[in-house]
């Protein structure tokens, strides 16, 4: 049984945040902490701890994160000058919060990637 998280109450309306989007497969709302001027989570409705833990099962959900990313980065108006989406997977790769999510940011040049 996967543990629950933070992000399982937000889903749920447990706990506030600015939600922005939900459907039957993921749920998007602001960063509490944002490191840029549109900072957006899109996570699965389903707690998938890690990217590692991702099966087949999930694609349809993974292939709406993407959807729902295009559709926010447009309604954010960020669309045509760009953003970054970026999924962080366990320590190495900075991930803080174990239920699967996707950070969309932008409305500012982003810089290089680093390393
Ligand atoms: P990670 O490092 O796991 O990829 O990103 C987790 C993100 O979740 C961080 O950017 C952090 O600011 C955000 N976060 C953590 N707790 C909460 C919360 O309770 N509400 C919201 N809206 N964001 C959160």
């Amino acid at each position: 049984m996967t543990e629950e998280t933070i992000f399982s109450k937000i889903v749920r309306r447990e706990i506030p945040a600015e939600i922005l989007y939900q459907d039957d497969l993921v749920t998007s709302f602001r960063d509490i902490r944002p490191k840029a001027p549109s900072h957006i989570l899109i996570v699965t409705n389903i707690p998938i701890p890690t990217v590692n833990d991702i099966t087949a099962d999930h694609e349809a959900g993974l292939g709406r994160l993407f959807t729902v990313a295009a559709k926010i980065a447009r309604q954010e108006g960020i669309a045509e000058k760009g953003y970054r989406l970026i999924v962080n997977c366990n320590h190495h790769g900075g991930q803080e919060v174990f239920h699967l999510h996707m950070h969309l940011l932008g409305g500012k040049p982003l810089g290089p990637l680093v390393t």
